[in-house]
């Protein structure tokens, strides 16, 4: 397994797939390499790839929203992608880019030892959970796997193109809240 020092090394040298040729900068994480929660998107945007931390475009700044509201401050969480390097024109990554890219996110896995996975959209949720995957109807549903407790959420940029998802989105999170309230709230001595 890698450290993270070698990580950073090794991706930010990365050629695996084409993605590094247009790359601003390798996207690995932001938040709390030991949070007991993990969020995983789909891969950086055009903010993200000049920062070089997931979700901090307008997305990023949704998404951070949800989570004060939910109760998570930035050192509870762990946020990562699927992909390391920016997809031209935010298009959705390929399966072969993915496939390259995944092992990277298996070592983040291994050294942040959450216990709760969150999928960040579709193109996460059909990688992580199933191939077949519909966010539309099984959004908010948890799984159970290999002592992992997963469950995916719509993306935070389909809550900004559509305000109708707001709504079940912040129910999905009031379940992540009280997944991880039982997982790591503290037990009264009484
Ligand atoms: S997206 Fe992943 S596999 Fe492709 S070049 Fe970047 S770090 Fe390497």
């Amino acid at each position: 397994m890698l450290t993270w020092e070698q990580l950073e090394y090794v991706t930010k040298h990365c050629v695996k797939c084409s993605l590094c040729e247009r790359r601003t900068n390798v996207v690995i994480d932001r938040g709390s390499r030991s949070a007991g929660i993990m969020f995983i998107g789909e891969g950086p945007g055009e903010q993200e790839d000049i920062q070089g931390k997931p979700f901090v475009g307008p997305a990023g700044q949704l998404l951070d929203r949800i989570l004060s509201a939910a109760g998570f401050s930035e050192n509870d969480v762990y946020i990562a992608n699927i992909v390391k390097c920016r997809p031209p024109g935010n298009r959705d990554p390929l399966p072969s880019e993915q496939e390259a890219c995944i092992n990277y996110l298996r070592h983040q896995l291994l050294l942040v030892k959450p216990k709760i996975i969150v999928c960040l959209g579709r193109i996460a949720a059909q990688r992580i959970i199933s191939p077949d995957f519909k966010i539309t109807s099984q959004h908010g549903i948890w799984i159970e796997r290999k002592g992992y407790y997963i469950t995916a959420v719509y993306h935070p940029s389909a809550l900004l193109r559509d305000e109708s998802k707001k709504r079940p989105t912040w129910e999905d999170f009031k379940e992540i809240r009280k997944k991880y309230d039982s997982l790591f709230g503290e037990e009264s001595a009484f």
